[in-house]
């Protein structure tokens, strides 16, 4: 066996310790990486390290399926990105809650999607809420649920309508209750 072997011993002598060099680099640098991905991800490095070291590609393995997904740089960026975006969030105010496009608090109508916002106070003429009952600004009472364009025409013949109902509503319970007055009306204007 050595004899055949004789003449080709000294190239596989070279190539295994090729083999070995090239195990060693592979393994350190398998370390190496495991190591500072470990670190960048925030993972335990060291305990990755020393794994590694002792199971090579094995550990390897388990590292790629259980490392955190994102680097604590991409974790950073994001954080940045959130805050970013809640900040202009801040700075361009509310959102339309019909088209979510950005609009200024005192705006009645939203300018894209036309949906109504706010209705002019029915006094000073201030953007209140619909939900509103009270005016902040001056303190007058408002016409909860009433549309924005009706609510300053309606509020001015108002008071006029009910007033004329309230009195028709109380002639008619009059009428009603006391049916000798009714019967006085007519005696006395044929008298
Ligand atoms: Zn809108
Ligand atoms: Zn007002």
């Amino acid at each position: 066996m050595t004899d055949i072997l004789g003449p080709a011993m000294p190239f596989l002598k070279l190539a295994g310790q090729l083999c070995v060099v090239f195990y060693v680099v592979f393994h350190l640098s398998l370390i190496f990486w495991v190591v500072r991905d470990a670190q960048r991800r925030g993972a335990m490095a060291w305990f990755w390290g020393v794994a590694t070291l002792f199971f090579g590609v094995l550990t390897w393995v388990v590292y790629m399926v259980v490392r955190p997904p994102e680097t604590l740089d991409d974790a950073h960026e994001r954080e940045l990105e959130i805050a970013a975006r809640e900040s202009e969030m801040q700075r361009v105010g509310a959102t339309c809650p019909h088209c979510f496009k950005p609009i200024e608090s005192d705006y009645l109508i939203c300018p894209t999607c036309m949906k109504q916002l706010k209705k002019p106070c029915t006094n000073c003429g201030r953007p209140v809420k619909s939900s509103w009952s009270v005016c902040p600004y001056c303190k007058t009472r408002q016409v909860v649920g009433e549309r924005v364009a009706e609510a300053p025409n309606v509020a001015a013949p108002a008071p006029v309508e009910s007033f004329a109902d309230a009195a028709a509503h109380a002639e008619t319970l009059a009428g009603a209750n006391t049916p000798k007055k009714k019967k006085a009306a007519p005696a006395n204007s044929e008298a």
